[in-house]
């Protein structure tokens, strides 16, 4: 498993961090045992691991041609970086305080690891240097505005600019910013963060007018924790540590020497040229890559042009998909890819990077990032791209985008965002569906679902008169061609029919297909519609109710009710008084013994069936039915049917199997577990 596959795992996500390379694992095995030494001792196995430094520096020389600049090892590339900031900062001010005018921008490029940015304004703000923070712009293809440059440089006491962007790949032309700067800013000093261009683009740092480059080794099948950071001959440097001296006083600390050994074997790998791909190996990676993406997703657009890119990054949108939803089909398939950068992941702003490239907001925020390293296989990337068509094939036949509609010729979808549901009643053979309380942010995508399967929205209806959602009703219409102005209050169509109740009650109702949906006006302005199937005139027993109200007046207490925000912390419940504990929890441990001793257990597989189709779900030797969580409301009598039965929801991460299983233990289930954890860890 040289070649980033780990057991079923496609690993794409190499700009964020690489497995280490078998030859740097030996070596800092080697660096922790046989040569444990300390590189400071004098005695033989001090001796020994100084060997080891010696040798990595020398190595590290080399591959980036440093020339007579220095060569550190850091902890990485952040701390290369803060090293670099600092030093350039105390030599402006002391080149201040020595009477020299100086400039007054820390320019930075505005697509920079965030690392950058914020040690500028760190060392800034902690050093008192008074400096302004000015963001670099570049052009829709990613590369910095040389235009802009000329007309900063004068000002300039730091440049900041990478060597190649690690979310899209572009690489920078550093030709053109070092003519910019000889011409315009001769004395600002300049760091190129070239974390990304190891071992993927040529170095030749002495060779160029680079003041500091910080580079990171578990980029590139080194582990983490180590890193380097070349300081040109000549350029100021203060260190960032001080202690008993080691690097020569200039980064004190014992030094990583597993870290340093197992760089050392990543450089030695660099050097003979046999364990790496060739450029052109990595281009013609890439090309399949791109390939099998184009047939998966016909309508995908690439957010950087691959002419400037790295061969190892494509970053892409597809029109419809938020990048969510992708990255759980392409982890259904076993593909580890990602949706920017690793530091943000966590964050859900649409990409600050793809932002300051112009792009729209839906390319930003649908972003995915597909990165590999130069260890990979042809047959890896043989693998990927089949893995790449599965999820392209699974959409299909889940189709539409929304997926959720498959399998069932007529339910009801649940469609959240931003902590509001709407709800999608609809029938596929009747053509027809109706929308309650959509969320503003889905109206494109409820009016494209219900295009592509040729449904026919009959009416789109709020529970209550608030205005956001009656802008949101609005956006809806607008989307699906339809007029503005709302047919009747709420929305409610001036055709219905009607139907009664079996306490002789009757109400206005529209038909989806087989079923009804009757409105039941209540107090203040609001409204709710019970679902059901009809006997003749009659709705006997409504399953399921769309409403505001935690209460709802003359309804069975085993009604599912589907709120537009959470009522107790749920979107969907049984209208019954007493409110369920929280979900409980099976830890990735527990799972094996839990499902053993408990054969009457049901594993249910919560993710969308795309996902499902993309892999399917098996736990230590069960399949999981699926049941989507967009889908969970209309089986939740079902599922209640036994209450006793124990429900083990899972999903890929675990978030929404916790969910699922907060719904069931709301409405009363006695025994709903959610695995913490998702497959991942299962
Ligand atoms: N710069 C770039 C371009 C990066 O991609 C990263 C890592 O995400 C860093 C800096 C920070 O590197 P490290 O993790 O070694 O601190």
């Amino acid at each position: 498993m040289s070649d980033n596959s780990r057991g079923d795992t496609i690993y794409l996500d190499a700009n964020a961090t690489s497995p280490v390379l078998p030859a740097a694992i030996a070596a800092a095995v080697d660096a922790m045992g046989d040569r444990f030494g300390n590189p400071s001792s004098s005695h033989a196995c001090g001796l020994r691991a100084k060997r080891i430094l010696d040798d990595t520096r020398a190595r590290a020389r080399r591959v980036i041609k440093a020339g007579p600049g220095r060569v550190l090892f850091t902890s990485g590339a952040t701390e290369g970086i803060q090293t670099a900031v600092l030093s350039a900062l105390l030599a402006v001010r002391e080149r201040r305080a020595a009477g020299d005018a100086c400039g007054d921008l820390l320019v930075y490029g505005a697509t920079e690891h965030k690392a950058v940015s914020e040690a500028l304004a760190h060392w800034n703000r902690i050093l008192g240097t008074g400096l302004t923070l000015q963001a670099l712009p570049v052009d829709a293809d990613g590369r910095h505005r040389l235009d802009v440059l000329r007309e900063l440089a004068p000002r300039a006491v730091m440049v900041c600019t990478m060597a190649a962007n690690n979310e899209t790949g572009v690489v920078s032309d550093l030709e053109g910013i070092a003519g910019v700067l000889r011409e315009h800013g001769p004395r600002a000093y300049w760091m190129v963060d070239c974390v990304q261009a190891l071992g993927k683009l040529a170095l030749d740092l002495v060779g160029t007018r680079i003041d500091y480059a910080p580079f990171s080794g578990h980029k590139l099948h080194a582990p983490k924790g180590i890193g380097l950071l070349y300081v040109r001959d000549g350029a100021p440097y203060t260190p960032l540590m001080i202690g008993g001296g080691q690097e020569g006083g200039q980064r004190s600390g014992t030094e990583n020497m597993a870290g340093i050994a197992a760089l050392g074997a990543v450089l030695q790998a660099l050097e003979e040229g046999t364990t790496f791909r060739s450029h052109a190996e990595m281009e013609s990676m890439r090309d399949r890559l791109e390939a099998a993406l184009r047939e998966a997703f016909p309508g995908i657009v690439f957010n950087a042009p691959l002419a400037h890119a790295l061969p190892t990054t494509l970053n892409f949108a597809v029109p419809g998909m938020p990048s969510k939803e992708l990255l759980d089909l392409f982890d259904a398939a076993g593909v580890r890819v990602s949706a920017g950068s690793a530091c943000s992941a966590a964050k859900a702003a649409p990409s600050y990077v793809l932002s300051a490239m112009g792009l729209p907001l839906w390319r930003s925020s649908g972003a995915v990032r597909l990165s590999f390293g130069p260890l990979a296989t042809m047959d890896f990337i043989i693998e990927a791209c089949a893995r790449i068509r599965r999820c392209g094939e699974a959409l299909r036949g889940a189709q539409p985008a929304a997926s959720n509609l498959s399998g069932q010729a007529h339910g009801v979808l649940q469609l959240s965002s931003e902590g509001r549901h709407g709800w999608l009643v609809f029938d596929i053979d009747a053509c027809a569906c109706v929308a309650i309380d959509p969320p503003l942010a889905l109206a494109p995508r409820i009016a494209a679902m219900a295009g592509s399967r040729g449904l026919r929205m009959a009416a789109v209806l709020g529970t209550g008169c608030d205005p956001d959602g009656m802008d949101a009703r609005m956006a809806l219409r607008a989307a699906l061609g339809q007029a503005q102005d709302e047919p009747g209050a709420l929305g409610w169509p001036n055709d219905a029919g009607e139907i009664m109740l079996d306490d002789g009650h009757g109400l206005a109702c529209i038909a989806i297909g087989g079923q009804v949906l009757a409105r039941l006006p209540s107090h203040e302005m609001r409204v709710s519609y019970l679902l059901g199937t009809p006997e003749g005139k009659r709705l006997p027993a409504p399953r399921m109710v769309f409403t505001g109200d935690a209460v709802v007046d003359g309804v069975a207490p085993d009604t599912v009710a589907c709120f537009g925000v959470d009522v107790d912390g749920v979107p969907f419940r049984t209208l019954a008084d007493d409110v369920g504990e929280g979900a409980m929890v099976l830890t990735p441990e527990d799972v094996a013994d839990f499902l053993r001793t408990h054969e009457d257990a049901l594993l249910v597989d919560v993710r969308e069936p795309a996902e499902a189709a993309a892999g399917a779900c098996r736990l230590h030797g069960r399949t999981a039915h699926n049941v989507p969580l967009s889908r969970l409301a209309e089986n939740l009598a079902h599922l209640l049917a036994e209450p006793r039965r124990p429900l083990v929801f899972v999903c890929r991460s675990g978030n929404r199997s916790a969910r699922a299983a907060l719904c069931l233990r709301r409405a009363g289930h006695d025994q709903a577990w959610t695995v913490a954890g998702g497959i991942a860890l299962a």
